[in-house]
Formats: C-alpha cells, structure tokens, sequence
C-alpha cells in the first residue's frame, strides 16, 4: 500500500480561509511553521506546526487521526474522523474533521481542505444520552437497549457451538393498580427494590436489564437441562413471596413469568423476546402469578387478542353476548345454600367462550367495566325479583365491583334507580370490593360504600390474600364479610402456614363481628377443615359451580 514511507505530513494542519482547513503534505518534510486555534462559529481554523498539532490532539486519538491520515494520503479518498483536542490546560474539545484530498497532476495528493467543526456539545448530548440507553435512570440496571447488541452478539457466535440458555421476560402484576393506588413515587420505590432484589438472585453470567415500565429481563447464557430455567423462575418467586417494604407500607406483589429458549425459541434477541412475551402473555391470561416456557402452539396473534377483545367487547352488551351464572355459598353449620355469588360470562361470535379474568381488566381498562356492571347488577335486581316471587325471603346475592366502578361510575344511583325499578330493596344484595378499591380515595370509596350499606345492602371483601392484606384494613373498613381467597385454601391441608394464616383470619374476623367465606372449595377435607375452624360460609366447586339462573334457583335453601 502507498503508506507513510512516501509521504510526510507537512502541515496536518495549515493554512485556512473563511473557516476553511488546508492540511498540506509534503515528501519527507515534516517541519512547518504557524501555531494559532482560532474559533469562529463553532469552526476553527487552524494553523499549526505538525508538532504543534499532534501535540494538541488528545493522545488517546493520536493514532487513529495518523492512520486516518495515511489511508487518506494512500486511498486519495477524503477523511472523516471525529477526535479530540486540548483547548486549554483541562479542557478538550470534540472536534469533527471533514477534509479532502487534493490531487495534484502528478496524481499525488498535495494537500487536504475541508473544515473542522466544534461538536462537543453534540457530543456531550450524546453521551449522556448514550449513558441514559445504557442504564435505567430509576433502577440504574443495564438497559434493554445496551443488552441487546450483547446478546445478539453473544447468540452469533454460540450458534454453531450448539449451546442452550435462556430469556426471561418479568412482569409485574397489576402494577397499574399501585400506580394508581400508591401514587407513582411509590411505585418507582417499588420498581427500584424489585430491580435490587433481583440484582441480588442473579449469578455472575446472568444479565439483567429493565425493558419497560414494570418489565425486566434476565439472560441467562448458558443452561444443560431445561429444568434450569425452573431453578431461575424459583428464585425470582421467592423475591416475590415476601412483601415488598416501601416507607413503611408492606406491600403484596406477584409477577408472571414468560420464558424462551434458545435456539429453539429463537437466535436473535428479538425472537427471544417475542417469544418470552408471548409465555408471559399466556401467565396473565391464566390468572397472573406464574410462569410458562414458549411453545409453538402460541400463536402471534394472542398479542392482538387484546385488541380484538376490546373490539369486540365494545358491542358485546348491545349484541347481548353477556349473561350472568351464579355459583351457590353454602353455609357451613348446616350445609345449605344460603346465596349465590352472581359472575359475569361471555360468549362472543368470533372468540368463542372468553372467561372474566382475562376480559374483565380489559374492560376495566378501557372502562366498558361502567356499564358491564351496570347490566351485571340489574340482572341480579331481575333474579331477586324473581326469587322473592317465588316465596325465598333469607338469601343474599353478591354482586363484584371493580374499583374502576367505584371511582368512575355511579354505583349509589343504579341501586336507588334498579331498587325503584325492579321493587327490590338492596338488602338482598352484597357488594363483593377488592383491596384495590381502598388504596385510592379511601375515604370518598369508604363514603360510597357507607352509602350502599345504609341502602341496605352488606359489603365483602374479596379475594382476602392475594392484595396488601392488610389485617389493619379489618378494623377500618365498614365490612361484614371476609372472603379468603383461593390460594389459601388450596394449599391448607398442606401447608401449616396457610392453615396458620386461615384460623387466625377467621378468629380476628369473628373478634371483629365480620363473617367469613371460604373461597376456591374443592375437596371434602378443605370442608371439614374450615368446618372445624369455624368458617362460616363456603364457595366452591365441592359444592357446585357458577350455574345458569334456572338450574341455581332450585339449590337455593336445600343441603348440598
Ligand atoms: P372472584 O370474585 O374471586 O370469583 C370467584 C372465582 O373463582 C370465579 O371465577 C369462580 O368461578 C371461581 N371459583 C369458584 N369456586 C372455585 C373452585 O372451587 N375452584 C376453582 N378453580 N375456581 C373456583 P370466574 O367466574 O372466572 O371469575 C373470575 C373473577 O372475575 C372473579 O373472581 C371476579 O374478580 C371477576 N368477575 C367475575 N364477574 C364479575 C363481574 O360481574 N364484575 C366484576 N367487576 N368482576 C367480575
Ligand atoms: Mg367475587
Ligand atoms: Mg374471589
């Protein structure tokens, strides 16, 4: 190559006009005179010594501007190089160099003319904004963007080396309800401890990095046996057994969990990570809490699944696809059907069966929840009218109600407006609330249901367990019933702390005049359990699932 041996640079940096930098080089000539930075404009014009220059050009760029210069000379084809200079005794500027060759007739390169632009600022915005890609400003983990080259990189050269790992996709659960509830301080507090704890769980090959709002990723490079990916998802469930302390408050969290492999699962980044989402997105259909490894069976389209569900969901009142089953409550001392609890179902067309714990958030977000309650409680007004036709006077009827209700809609009225309507009073009804009616405006939501229950009706806090539980909320709220949730029961026979939790909820319930109902009853042995530790009420499949009204109608009153 025609490099260095035939050309010296005489002036790297000379004579300039109107901004203008002429870099002259000359065979074996290596001296030259001029010694002035001059700044105009945020361009420079230089007249340097090569000495001169070299010696303002910051050392750790030195080489690559000499062998920018000497490709230049060699190629004849322009330079561009970005270095820095020292413009003084601490400070260097970033300086941008655009220059071409000019050839003289003996087709050798005389001298370079270009400019040389002043992009520190550019380059200082750039960094930072570098640094902000690289790092999660709030967790201060690696961000997606940063661990994605790596992986792919990573993933490039391990394909043909046949190796296994794995991508985790973590999502927290309902994260949007302590957002709303705690107010978003708090919930980045929580976001920050998360993202420490699972700092914490992961090994020193494992990379972790924050992909949005309440998702994180863990990479795990290498793994033997798939039943690895099991050891990882455990830790990262053990983080989430224990409640998260923010200021004081404890708070009760889940995540789900999507997992791919690779390279079955996918060989770039992005592949991995539809693929863990889509895992993930089965978790959250399923009723949250878990974790699923990808298969080929799901389908791309479960990601529009959303969508088309708030499609078709928008017209699913007027296409009277909705209907309501009531699944009896059985009262232990004598084992008869004391109530229903009213649930929601849909049937649509194009979708087929679609179970309330995957639409009923989506209505709550898009608030179609406002008049889908609104239908769920007239209907059961219609079925308490019936029933009270029909002679049965002792039984109650619990209605559930989202928190988006609550806030949004207007509860108090449709039950002033359906009891007129319908000649009901609402003491038959009970109004089912979750924990997360409580975080928000606790005392404009503790005024609501004070009114619904001087219309008459009871109020009962759901799936007792699975929120912030909060044994302090048992003592504020205007409640009169409890209703433990699934989780406890299922592992009771089991799991001595669950039995532990269940008796001691009870007797603090009791203590404080509130019934108890035992969720999610499956098997004999739960009953005769709960039976002894003075539950009152039972729910459950044992007994008998959520039936049309017709069917559930003729339970009412008798022994199961
Ligand atoms: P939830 O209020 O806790 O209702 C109890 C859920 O447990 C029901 O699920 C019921 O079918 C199910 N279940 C009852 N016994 C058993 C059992 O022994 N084993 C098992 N595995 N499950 C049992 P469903 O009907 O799918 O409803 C799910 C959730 O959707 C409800 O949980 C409630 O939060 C919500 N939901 C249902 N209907 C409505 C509604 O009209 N309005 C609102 N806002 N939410 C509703
Ligand atoms: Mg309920
Ligand atoms: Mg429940």
């Amino acid at each position: 190559m025609n490099r260095i041996e035939n050309y010296n640079i005489k002036n790297i940096i000379g004579y300039s006009k109107d901004n203008f930098l002429v870099i002259h080089i000359e065979k074996r000539t290596i001296e030259v005179s001029g010694n002035l930075v001059m700044r105009m404009n945020n361009k420079y014009t230089l007249e340097l010594t090569f000495e001169k220059a070299i010696s303002l050009i910051r050392n750790e760029d030195l080489k690559k501007v000499k062998d920018g210069f000497y490709d230049g000379v060699a190629s004849k084809k322009p330079i561009e190089l970005d270095f820095y200079i020292y413009s003084g005794r601490w400070e260097q500027l970033c300086v941008s160099l655009k220059i071409k060759p000019f050839i003289n007739k003996q087709e050798i390169v005389e001298y370079f003319y270009g400019y040389i632009h002043d992009i520190s600022l550019e380059r200082k915005a750039e960094e930072s904004l570098k640094s902000l890609m690289e790092f999660d400003p709030l967790t201060k983990l690696p961000s997606t963007y940063y661990i994605k080259d790596y992986i792919n990189e990573y993933l490039l050269y391990r394909k043909k080396d046949n190796f296994r790992g794995i991508l985790l996709l973590i999502n927290i659960d309902n994260f949007k309800v302590i957002n709303d509830s705690f107010g978003y301080d708090q919930g980045n507090l929580l976001l920050v401890e998360v993202a420490n704890q699972l700092l914490n769980i992961i090994e020193k090959e494992e990379l972790i990095s924050r992909y949005s709002g309440d998702e994180f990723i863990i990479f795990k490079p290498q793994i033997n046996e798939i039943d690895e990916a099991k050891e990882v998802v455990n830790k990262i469930k053990s983080i989430f057994n224990k409640p998260f302390n923010i200021k004081g408050c404890n708070m009760y969290i889940t995540a789900s969990i999507g997992v791919a492999v690779f390279p079955e699962n996918g060989d770039s980044f992005n592949d991995l990570l539809k693929s863990a989402d889509l895992a993930m997105y089965r978790v959250k259909s399923n009723g949250k809490d878990g974790y699923e490894l990808f298969d080929a069976n799901m389908n791309p389209k479960t990601i529009d699944r959303v969508y088309l569900i708030q499609k078709e969901l928008k017209n699913a009142l007027l296409k009277e696809e909705l209907y309501v089953v009531f699944q009896p409550k059985v009262v232990l001392d004598n084992s008869t059907v004391t109530g229903f609890e009213a649930l929601i179902r849909w049937e649509n067309n194009s979708l087929g069966f679609i179970g309330p714990s995957e639409f009923v958030s989506i209505a709550e977000d898009t608030r179609l929840i406002i008049p889908i309650g609104r239908f769920v409680l007239e209907e059961v007004f219609k079925k308490i009218k019936t029933l009270l036709n029909e002679g049965f006077d002792e039984f109650k009827v619990a209605v559930n109600f989202s928190e988006v209700q609550f806030r949004y809609g207007t509860i108090i009225d449709d039950f002033i407006e359906f009891s007129e309507k319908y000649k009901v009073s609402p003491q038959y009804i009970e109004v089912e609330i979750t924990e997360s009616i409580l975080m928000k405006s606790f005392d404009d939501n503790i005024n609501k249901l004070q009114a619904i229950r001087s219309l008459g009706a009871t109020v009962a806090l759901d799936d007792f367990g699975t929120g912030y539980s909060c044994l302090n909320y048992l003592t504020k709220l205007p409640i009169d019933v409890l209703k433990i949730d699934r989780s406890f029961v299922i592992d009771l026979l089991e799991n001595y702390k669950s039995r532990c939790v269940v008796e001691n909820i009870i007797n603090l319930s009791h203590a404080l005049g509130i019934d108890v109902v035992a969720e999610g009853v499956e098997e004999i042995e739960q009953v005769e359990y709960l039976k002894k530790v003075l539950c009152d009420i039972v729910q459950g499949y044992y007994f008998s699932k959520p039936k049309r009204f017709e069917c559930a109608k003729k339970l009412l009153g008798k022994k199961l």
